[in-house]
C-alpha cells in the first residue's frame, strides 16, 4: 500500500484523498517511511516536522470523512490533506528557516510567507523545510552551510540548485511536489538535473512576501514536480496580488483545465539560435531538438526568433543580482538576526559576525555588488547593466509578436559532478545561461524532461512565454506528457 501511494500523481492524490481511497494520515506517512529509507543517502531536507505533519493529516481526514458523511466536499479546501516541502527560505510562523546560512541558523520567523499562507489555506501539510545554496546563491546546492545534497538519479551528482533540496525530494519521492525560489534558474535548472517539472511564474505573479531576498527585482516563487498538471495545482492557489508585495500585480489568476488533447494546431513555438550554442553537450541540443520535433508532429508550428542580446544576460545578471544582493544581506549584522560573534566594537562585532557566518560564494556575491554600486563605478556596471536589461526585455517583446513561446533548453549540460565546479566560480554561472534571460525579463519559463544522456541523467527543455501566460506554458507541457512517459520515469534510488 505505501510503497504505491508514493507513486502516485500529486493530481491523483489529491482525488484520492476526496473520495475516501486513502486517508492524509497513510499518504502523509508514507512519504515519511521514503524519508526514512532514502534521506541519509539524499539530505534533500534541513528540517523534518513528521508528529506536527502528521497532526495535521489527522486533522485534514476529520474534515473529509465529515464532508463525505453529509455529501458535500465542494466547500472543502482544494488541496486539502497533501503533503508538501518547501524550500528554506520560505518563511513559516514558528518553523526554522535558516536560508542555508549559518547566520539565520537560529531563527524562526513570527510570520509565514504569503505564498505558503496561500497553500495552507488550500489545505496543505508541509512535511519539511528543504536544503539550498546559501541564500539561493549556487547552482547545485552544494553552497549550502548544511552539507550538500546528492542528485536521486545519480548519488555522485549535484540536483543542480539553488532549490536543489526541493527537486531531490520530489525527484526521490520523498514528498509529491515542492516549493522552490527562482531568481536566476533556481527552480528549472535543478528541475531539469532531476527530471522534474518547475514553473518559474511571471514576476509578480506570486507575493515575495516572506520569501528571503536574493535580488528583489528577479526573484520568484516556484513549484517542483513530476508534471505540468501537478505543478499547475499549486502554482494556482500560490498565485495573486498581496497588499503586502508592492511588485505583485493585480492580474486574474486562471484556473487551470487540462484534458487530454494532444492537438497543438495553432501553437507557434519560436526557436532561438541563440540558445543553441557551441559549449551545450551535444545530447542535450538533440533531445531538445527532438522534443520540439514532437511539438511540430502534434500540429504545432515552428518558427525561427533572435533574441539577439541574450549573450548579456549573464554579466548583466551577475551585475544586478549581486548588487541587489549585497543591499538585501545588510540586515545580517549580528544584532537583528542569528547568532553573534564577539567583538570589542560595534563595527568588530559586524565584521566578525558576517565574516565568520557567512559563506565564500556569499561573500564572493556581496564584494561583487557593493563594488558594481560603489561611487564612480555605479555608471559604469550597474546603470549600464540596466540599460541591457531592458533590451534584453525588448527582445522577448519582439519575439512574442511572432510566436506564442519559446522553446530552449534549460541548462547547457545535464546534473554534473559533485565537487566538479566548486573551484570555478564562472563555470557554475555559466549553467545558467539559458534561464537567466526571463528573470531579467520578468517572463514565465516552465522546465521539463524530454529525455535522458548516456550516463541516464534528465534532460529538461524549457519554455519560456510572453508575461502572464503561464497558463500556455502548462497547457503545451502537459499535452507533451500526454504523448511522452518522461516524465513518469522514476530514479531507481
Ligand atoms: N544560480 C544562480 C545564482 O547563483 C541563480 C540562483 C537562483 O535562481 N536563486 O545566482
Amino acid at each position: 500500500m505505501t510503497q504505491s501511494l508514493i507513486d502516485l500523481s500529486t493530481t491523483q492524490m489529491v482525488s484520492g484523498l476526496r473520495a475516501g481511497t486513502f486517508s492524509s494520515r497513510e499518504l502523509v506517512q508514507a512519504f515519511l517511511d521514503r524519508i526514512d529509507a532514502v534521506e541519509p543517502n539524499v539530505h534533500a531536507y534541513l528540517s523534518l516536522l513528521p508528529e506536527q505533519a502528521l497532526a495535521q493529516a489527522d486533522k485534514a481526514d476529520a474534515r473529509l470523512s465529515d464532508a463525505r458523511a453529509k455529501s458535500s466536499s465542494d466547500d472543502l479546501p482544494a488541496l486539502l490533506g497533501l503533503p508538501i516541502a518547501v524550500k528554506d527560505l520560505l518563511t513559516v510562523q514558528g518553523m526554522r528557516c535558516t536560508c542555508g546560512s549559518k547566520i539565520l541558523e537560529n531563527f524562526v520567523p513570527p510570520f509565514t510567507a504569503t505564498s505558503i499562507q496561500h497553500l495552507l489555506d488550500a489545505g496543505v501539510i508541509i512535511v519539511g523545510k528543504t536544503n539550498m545554496d546559501e541564500f539561493a546563491m549556487g547552482s547545485s546546492t552544494e553552497t549550502s552551510a548544511y552539507g550538500p545534497t546528492s542528485n536521486p538519479c545519480d548519488l555522485s551528482r549535484v540536483p543542480g540548485g539553488s532549490s536543489g533540496g526541493s527537486a531531490a525530494a520530489v525527484a526521490a519521492r520523498e514528498v509529491p511536489v515542492a516549493i522552490g525560489s527562482d531568481t536566476g534558474g533556481s527552480v528549472r535548472q535543478p528541475a531539469s538535473f532531476c527530471g522534474l517539472t518547475g514553473i518559474k511564474p511571471t514576476y509578480g505573479r506570486v507575493s515575495r512576501y516572506g520569501l528571503i531576498a536574493y535580488g528583489s527585482s528577479l526573484d520568484t516563487v516556484g513549484v517542483l514536480a513530476h508534471s505540468a498538471e501537478d505543478a499547475a495545482l499549486l502554482f494556482e492557489q500560490m498565485a495573486g496580488a498581496d497588499p503586502k508585495d508592492a511588485t505583485s500585480v493585480d492580474v486574474s489568476v486562471p484556473s487551470i483545465k487540462f484534458d487530454n488533447r494532444t492537438d497543438l494546431k495553432g501553437l507557434r513555438v519560436g526557436v532561438p539560435a541563440e540558445y543553441f550554442i557551441k559549449g551545450i553537450q551535444p545530447e542535450v541540443e538533440a533531445a531538445v531538438r527532438k522534443a520540439i520535433q514532437t511539438l511540430k508532429d502534434m500540429g504545432a508550428e515552428i518558427i525561427e526568433v533572435s533574441l539577439p542580446h541574450t549573450s548579456y544576460a549573464l554579466p548583466v545578471y551577475y551585475l544586478i543580482a549581486p548588487a541587489e544582493a549585497s543591499a538585501n544581506l545588510a540586515r545580517y549584522d549580528g544584532i537583528r538576526f542569528g547568532p553573534r560573534s564577539d567583538a570589542e566594537s560595534m563595527w568588530g562585532m559586524f565584521r566578525e559576525t558576517r565574516g565568520e557566518l557567512f559563506g565564500p560564494e556569499v561573500k564572493r556575491r556581496i564584494m561583487l555588488g557593493t563594488y558594481a554600486l560603489s561611487a564612480g563605478y555605479y555608471d559604469a556596471y550597474y546603470g549600464q547593466a540596466q540599460k541591457v536589461r531592458t533590451l534584453i526585455k525588448r527582445d522577448f517583446d519582439e519575439a512574442y509578436q511572432k510566436v506564442d513561446v519559446i522553446a530552449c533548453p534549460v541548462a547547457p549540460t545535464t546534473a554534473f559532478k559533485q565537487g566538479e565546479h566548486s573551484g570555478d566560480p564562472l563555470a557554475m554561472y555559466l549553467e545558467d545561461v539559458f534561464t537567466l534571460p526571463t528573470n531579467l525579463a520578468g517572463v514565465p519559463g516552465l522546465a521539463f524532461n524530454v529525455g535522458f544522456d548516456s550516463n541516464s541523467l534528465p534532460i529538461g527543455m524549457q519554455l519560456m512565454g510572453p508575461h502572464f501566460k503561464e497558463e500556455v506554458l502548462f497547457k503545451t507541457a502537459h499535452a507533451y506528457q500526454q504523448v511522452t512517459d518522461w516524465h513518469k520515469r522514476f530514479p531507481a534510488l
